[in-house]
């Protein structure tokens, strides 16, 4: 049985980038962030690398992005944690979920899926065709699904206030090991989160429709919820959010202060001008000093309810 640490720091952060791609403005806003709630909450910051999906995976990624957190003066507490490197743990779990009949093998394919699936906000909804057993037994690979019963999510953000998601509705019972063989993001951050001990998950709001089926596995797993802050998204000028699909440009380590001062004023701390030649890390004590969350940007990229 996989135990939550239980004597803890007041306040653990975490920033836990995937080494798809490389760190750009959107992702330095979701570190800066993180970062500045646990540094002026006196917590400790941890760096996790969440490197589940090597078909995803662009090789150097994880050196570059560690190499840019350091130049923008963002270092790090504790050890860095691979989730390569904790496949036993998820499965672990994955088993604990499969004996409590909280999981099942799920034989249903992509083209299978969209045949009988309704299409809700955020794609397509399992319709549970595999709920009562594999309805194909001689698929050689399956996937794995959390059941979802009649669960129905409510959480209060720091910034954006009360969410809700009714899960079966809205997202159906959902994937926590792929067909592939590769643990699914949703299993693999609560487990991380909650053996890391983290107090509060601070992230960019993109990641905001997940919350939910992450608070449901918490509370199937017995671990503690922590805190939510979902950051404003930085957008393009055709207001995408930035990300490797549309393009945006990887930061420029030489540009670093510049970078910094860029981040600080997008999450409404505009540095004073005496610091207009300051060093990153001169500038994230400054922001340390003097961050107040309640100054984030109330404006959300996302249309419609989470
Ligand atoms: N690894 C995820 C990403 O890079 C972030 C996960 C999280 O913060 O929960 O989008």
């Amino acid at each position: 049985m996989i135990q939550v640490p239980q004597d803890k720091p007041n306040y653990i952060g975490r920033f836990a980038p995937s080494p798809s791609g490389l760190l750009h403005l959107g992702s330095l806003v979701a570190a800066v962030g993180s970062y500045l709630q646990s540094k002026a909450n006196k917590g400790e910051w941890l760096v996790r690398i969440e490197d589940l999906d090597p078909p995803r995976e662009i090789a150097g990624a994880t050196d570059a992005i560690l190499q840019s957190l350091e130049a923008h003066g963002l270092h790090w507490d504790k050890d860095i944690t691979y989730q390569s490197e904790r496949t036993e743990i998820y499965q672990e779990v994955l088993d604990q979920l499969l004996n409590s009949h909280n999981a099942y093998p799920c034989s249903c394919s992509r083209k299978e899926i969209a045949v009988l699936a309704e299409r809700g906000e955020l794609g397509m909804i399992y319709p549970g065709t595999c709920r009562n057993g594999p309805t194909q037994t001689t698929r050689e690979h399956f996937s794995y699904r959390l059941r979802t019963k009649n669960a129905f999510i409510a959480f209060d953000d720091i910034r954006l206030g009360r969410r809700s998601q009714h899960l079966r509705r809205e997202i159906g019972d959902f994937v926590i090991k792929r067909t592939d063989g590769y643990f699914a993001y949703q299993l693999a951050v609560v487990v991380d989160d909650a053996l890391q001990g983290m107090t509060e998950i601070v992230r960019g709001e993109d990641l905001l429709p997940n919350t939910p089926r992450q608070i449901y596995l918490q509370i199937i797993l017995g671990y503690p919820t922590p805190r939510y802050l979902h950051l404003p998204l930085v957008t393009n000028s055709r207001g995408q959010k930035l990300c490797k699909q549309h393009h945006a440009p990887a930061l420029d380590n030489a540009k670093a202060s510049e970078n910094i001062v860029t981040a600080l004023r997008f999450l409404g701390h505009t540095p004073p001008d005496f610091l207009s030649s300051a060093e990153p890390v001169e500038l994230l004590d400054w922001a340390t000093q003097n961050w107040e969350p309640e100054k984030l940007p109330f404006f959300s990229a996302f249309k419609g309810k989470h």
